[in-house]
This record gives structure tokens, sequence and C-alpha cells, in this order.
């Protein structure tokens, strides 16, 4: 069942995903700008089926493009999602948890913070994002998990670009990573070419 859902992403992938200068994938069709959300639920399954195991009490992703498939993972585990809010201002609430990212598509710092009321050391948080790329957007949020003193279930992913270095870096620190499609490479000539995914595998 995991292979087959995997093999009809990276079939809607080829089938409407553009790819942009600066190494940026587009797949506003069903995932960043219009959402597939029956496509979405059946992403959001395969993740229940990989995570189930870690017992997440809640879904941690930032906004925006994150939270579509966050809001569905949750629901198949019936948990809470919090979604991490993007500020300009670079004061420290006090009530909040506060980490930095470096923004992939906009090439721009960020900071990302989340009310200390919505995160805490009871819980196992499950990050779901869109992308992978450098993994500066899971580091961030791994980042406010860990002050917050709860523990890391694992981190999901619908898309990891898998030449760039934030999957390799976060395996290689032992976190419990999945990604549904792994792109080994892109350009606007070839389009786009997938890598083998280790959960093909592993667990099916
Ligand atoms: P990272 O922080 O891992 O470098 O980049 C991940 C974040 O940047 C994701 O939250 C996603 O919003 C955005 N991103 C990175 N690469 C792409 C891409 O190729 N296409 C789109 N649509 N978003 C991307």
């Amino acid at each position: 069942m995991g292979i087959e859902r995997m093999k009809r992403l990276e079939e809607q992938i080829r089938r409407c995903g553009e790819v942009r200068d600066g190494q940026v994938l587009k797949v506003d069709c069903f995932l960043n700008h219009q959402i597939d959300v029956l496509f979405m639920e059946e992403m959001a399954k395969e993740f229940h089926r990989l995570f189930e195991e870690t017992h997440p009490t809640k879904v941690l992703t930032i906004e925006a493009s994150g939270i579509p498939i966050a809001v569905l993972t949750a629901q198949t585990f019936g948990i809470p999602l919090v979604f991490a809010k993007k500020t300009e201002s670079l004061n420290l609430d006090q009530e909040t948890y506060v980490a930095e990212v470096y923004s992939y598509t906009r090439q721009k710092p960020y900071h990302i913070k989340v009310s200390k009321k919505y995160l805490n050391p009871q819980d196992r948080v499950l990050i779901i994002d869109d992308f992978l790329a450098r993994g500066s957007a899971s580091s961030g949020l791994m980042n406010l998990v860990s002050q917050s003193g709860a523990t890391l279930s694992g981190v999901g992913v619908v898309i990891e670009k898998s030449f760039q270095s934030g999957g390799a870096e976060l395996r290689q620190a032992g976190v419990n990573l999945h990604s549904l499609a792994m792109v080994a490479s892109m350009s606007p000539e070839t389009g786009v070419v997938f890598a083998p995914n280790p959960d093909d595998e592993s667990k099916n």
C-alpha cells in the first residue's frame, strides 16, 4: 500500500510539477496553492502508517504551506496541530518559544514562534512539512520542540530534494525522518528524477 501511494505521488509531481530557477519545484496544482484534499488525505494516511508506532500527541508545522498536509495528518491521529507563526519582530515574547529559520524560497532569515501553552514536556511531537531542502525549517521546528522539553517523534515531509543536504544531515543526527517522495535531481530540461525511497524496502 505504501509503495502504491508513493508511486501516485511521483506521478502527480511528474504530471504537474514545474522546475524553477534556484532549484525550486513548484507543485501548486496539488500541494502549494490548489490543494488536492482527497489526494493529500492519502498522503496523510501514509504518514500515519509510518509514524503510528511513535504515538505522537501533537503535529507541528510552519505556516503557511505546511498547514494543509499537517491538518490532515493530525486528523488521522486524532491529535491537535500546532503551527509555528512567522514574525518579522526580533523581540522575544516571554510566553513563546522562538527559533530562526533561513527561508529557502525567499532567501532570507525569519523567526518562527510557538506559544509555550501549546508545547509541553509531556508531548511527543511529529513535525510535518511540504518540502525538505537544506533542513532549516525542520531544524527550527526541532529547536522549538527541544526548548519545550517535548520529545520528537519524527519528521515527515511530502517531498525531499535528496540532492540537497537537509535529509542526509537529519538522518545522520538520528532523526526518525520519512519522506514520501525523494527527488534525486531536477532541471527544466530533464524534468524531475526520483531517487529510490528507503521506505519502499523497509515497510510496506
Ligand atoms: P529547507 O528549510 O529544508 O531548506 O526548506 C524547506 C522549506 O522551504 C519548506 O517549508 C518549503 O516551504 C520551502 N521549500 C524548499 N524547497 C522548496 C521547493 O523546491 N518548492 C517549494 N514549493 N517549496 C520549497
